[in-house]
């Protein structure tokens, strides 16, 4: 059992929160909302009065902020001055890979450990302490968070360096992104040259146009029950965080002047859809514009 800070218990922290107390560790939870912590308290966390309160007497902090600027300013601010001698620190938002590894580097410095872990699922992997963690850092330090991860997710995986799970995530993501789009691209040509969708999904889903995109989320109504497309284009994962994410990814390519054509062209297209009011459908609900469009654009 150890005694853990968690701060920033939004849709994802609350239930990661609630695992780790099912986990029998003490958590010291903390959020900007009065009704976050509270919520956080139903599940049998300990409330805090700010963030550096969280963290006073904590073997191990865990953050789950929206975006780097806001994790910056929680370790600078917060968190480093109030952690024991050797705390472990995991932040587990999506941020920008040089937040990453600044912030990392300044806690090393410091004496403390860090490590960058962001997630990939959804509320209910989060509910259900089903995330999947990808993890850049110290593989001692690594080795000495696992166990505290895990009892969040189904899958805890070390990366690499300071910044690598960020990297992973960046990459991870702007393929889900062309991929989706490469898939309701088919879908709609399908369609349009009068093969039925369910039979293309039959065909392609057993041949090498089959992906993650196609069998497990379908963005056609019909093939995958489950799927978003069945539901309106409900989230799921929402358009909006899809754009974030591929942002991170152009910002990345940027920093290292690596080439993604594709990347750069699926940020467009989710610019696009925001613009036009879906950042919150689902973003296999991409296909409606794909679907609208004809090939003069
Ligand atoms: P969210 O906006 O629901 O939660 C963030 C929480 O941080 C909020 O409750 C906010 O009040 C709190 N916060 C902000 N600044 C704070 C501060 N200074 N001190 C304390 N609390 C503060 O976001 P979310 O959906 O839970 O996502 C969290 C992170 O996980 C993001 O980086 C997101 O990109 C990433 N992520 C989200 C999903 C998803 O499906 N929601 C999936 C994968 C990754």
């Amino acid at each position: 059992m150890s005694r853990i800070a968690f701060i920033g218990l939004g849709n994802l922290g609350s239930g990661m929160s609630d695992n780790l107390v099912k986990a029998g560790h003490e958590v010291h939870a903390f959020d900007l909302s009065a009704d976050a912590v509270a919520k956080a308290a139903e599940g049998g966390a300990q409330t805090a009065a700010s963030a550096s309160d969280a963290v006073s007497g904590a073997d191990a902090v865990v953050t789950m902020l929206p975006a780097g600027k806001h994790v910056r300013a929680v370790y600078e601010n917060e968190v480093f001055g109030a952690a024991k001698d050797g705390a472990v620190f995991m932040d587990c938002s999506t941020i920008d890979v040089d937040s990453a590894r600044e912030v990392g580097e300044a806690a090393k410095a410091k004496g403390f450990k860090f490590l960058d872990a962001p997630v990939s699922g959804g509320v209910a992997a989060a509910t259900g302490g089903t995330l999947t963690f990808m993890v850049g850092g110290e593989e001692a330090d690594f080795v000495l968070a696992e166990s505290i991860l895990s009892a969040m997710g189904k899958a805890v995986i070390h990366a690499g360096g300071l910044g690598s799970g960020q990297a992973a995530k960046a990459c991870n993501n702007m393929l889900l992104a062309i991929n989706m789009i490469g898939t309701c691209e088919a879908f709609a040509l399908a369609s349009k040259l009068g093969l039925d969708q369910q039979k293309f999904f039959d065909i392609s889903s057993k041949a090498s146009g089959q992906s993650w995109s196609m069998t497990s989320y379908c963005p056609v109504p019909g093939p995958v029950p489950a799927s978003p497309a069945n539901n309106d284009y409900q989230p799921g994962f929402a358009a909006a965080l899809m754009l974030k994410d591929l942002g991170l990814a152009m910002e990345a390519a940027d920093a290292a002047s690596a080439a993604t054509p594709l990347g750069a062209l699926a940020n467009d297209l989710y610019q696009s859809f925001v613009d036009q009011g879906d950042g919150n459908t689902d973003f296999s609900g991409i296909y409606r514009l794909i679907e609208e469009c004809d090939s003069n654009g």
